[in-house]
């Protein structure tokens, strides 16, 4: 199945809420949502009410629409977080915050998920020293991020630096942003990840 490329605020639109898919522009009045918060299409307006299928699936839409992750690596996720100890939807958004662009993006190096995506493939960043250009790559304990020595002149990294001044880590990281590095301390825990999604919902999904 082909990466989603059309208006990313139709799947804002969508899902009812902010997926903050375009950096700067979805903390100003010109969102999409805060313009027209119905679903897109020409049913976008009418209001049956969903089914429990439904609901299960809109959740993890959303999920999979927060990270830009694709269905098929989707259920691999699921899969992995099946087979781990502890709470199945717990593991599963555990897995999906050690993607190396997400880890990016909330380290402030980018300003939304598709940026840090396209940032990591274009080979910006090292993973403990080499460079690691895969947006899906896990992140474990004690990784160390940092932005490559011929990235830190661009245009591009400088812009962003400037844009995500200020911006609050969350803190299973670490960020120095003189010298660029960051750490992972520890993997997020539930606690950790702010995103309104209810994973329990996705769990009954693939349990059916
Ligand atoms: Fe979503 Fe951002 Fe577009 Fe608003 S501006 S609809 S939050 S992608």
């Amino acid at each position: 199945m082909a990466r989603y490329t059309g208006a990313v605020c139709r799947l804002c639109r969508r899902e009812g809420q902010k997926l903050f898919l375009k950096g700067e522009r979805c903390y100003t009045d010109k969102c999409a949502i805060a313009r027209r918060s119905y679903a897109p299409g020409q049913h976008g307006q009418s209001r049956k009410k969903p089914s429990e299928y439904g609901i299960q699936l809109r959740e993890k839409q959303k999920a999979r629409r927060y990270y830009g992750v694709l269905e098929s690596q989707f259920e691999k996720y699921f899969e992995m977080a099946n087979k781990k100890k502890g709470i199945t939807g717990e593991n599963l958004l555990q897995i999906l915050e050690s993607r190396l662009d997400n880890v990016v993006y909330r380290l402030g190096l980018a300003t939304s998920r598709p940026e840090a995506r396209q940032l990591v493939r274009h080979g910006h960043f090292t993973v403990n020293g080499a460079k690691v250009n895969i947006p899906s790559y896990l992140v474990k304990e004690g990784d160390i991020i940092t932005i490559r020595e011929k990235s830190r002149g661009s245009e591009k990294i400088k812009a962003v630096l400037e844009s995500t001044e200020g911006k609050v880590i969350p803190k299973w990281l670490d960020m120095n942003r003189d010298t660029l590095e960051a750490k992972v301390i520890s993997l997020a825990t539930r606690e950790d990840i702010d995103l309104p999604l209810e994973e329990h919902l996705i769990v009954e999904l693939y349990s059916k």
